[in-house]
């Protein structure tokens, strides 16, 4: 199936605006695969937003840095992590054991277009993987008001990436005693309202099973005390930050 093929044009209806350009930067000059860079392109993504200029580069700097996003509602931050996501991962499922990517949100609803939209872009990449070798990146959605039975057996499947509410994952990894030690990289999107909906001692808990060595993102539309205290506590000691006011 040609599915990059026939999702040309899907993107028309992506509603932000170039804006005003500063600084130059574009998709090509960010170093990603060519066949996501086709893939962006092909979904109506051909110029980076403001917020993902600045981010999509130092995430995939090396070594690898924390960051902290901080753009408007509608700016364009899913991208901003999916992107280097996607590039770190090689577009492709890895048999080493564990979950490499895990995506932390508020809600089922925004977990499910996180899915979306992440499977959508990295599609592109599997057809470009010689002779069918290689196998597409495994998602897993972990969220409540599914089966918990489901659940388990999703995980058991190995899958790379796990988009996540904190409640439920950290309820599976509890029953289910899930190592999360193989977790390179973390992202925390909609940190502001994980907070403002109480998750802050369950994302906790979850840190603490992660390891160290990984690299945290956290993607926000606003920054209150609270989430600074938390960037304080789970981020590295300088991350990188990307602060975008209104106007941006
Ligand atoms: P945020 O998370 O900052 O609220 P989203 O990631 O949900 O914003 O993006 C908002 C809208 O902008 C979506 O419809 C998305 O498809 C679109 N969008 C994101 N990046 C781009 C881009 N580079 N070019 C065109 N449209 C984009
Ligand atoms: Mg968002």
């Amino acid at each position: 199936k040609r599915a990059v093929a026939s999702t040309s044009g899907k993107g028309k209806k992506n509603k932000v605006a170039s804006g005003t350009i500063t600084g130059g930067g574009s998709f090509q000059s960010m170093g990603i695969h060519p066949s996501l860079l086709r893939s962006l392109v092909l979904r109506g993504y051909t110029t980076p937003t403001p917020i993902q200029r600045q981010a999509i580069p130092s995430i995939l700097d090396s070594p690898p840095r924390d960051l902290v996003g901080m753009a408007r509602t509608g700016s364009g931050k899913t991208l901003a992590y999916l992107i280097p996501l996607i590039q770190r991962l090689n577009g492709r499922h890895s048999h080493t054991v564990g979950v490499k990517s895990l995506i932390l949100c508020p809600s089922r609803e925004l977990a499910l277009q996180i899915l979306k939209v992440g499977k959508e872009i990295a599609r592109g990449w599997k057809s470009d993987n010689e002779g069918g070798q290689s196998e597409a990146i495994r998602w897993a959605l972990i969220v409540g008001g599914e089966g918990l039975d489901e659940q388990f057996a999703l995980m058991a499947t190995n899958p790379d990436v796990v988009i996540a509410t904190p409640g439920r994952l950290l309820h599976l990894a509890v029953e289910m005693n899930l190592d999360l030690k193989a977790v390179q990289y973390v992202v925390f999107d909609e940190a502001d309202r994980l907070f403002e909906m109480g998750f802050a001692a369950q994302l906790q808990e979850l840190l603490d099973r992660l390891p160290t060595n990984r690299q945290t993102l956290l993607f926000s539309a606003t920054l209150p005390k609270s989430l600074v205290d938390f960037a304080r506590a789970g981020l590295q000691e300088n991350p990188k930050l990307v602060r975008l006011d209104a106007d941006s």
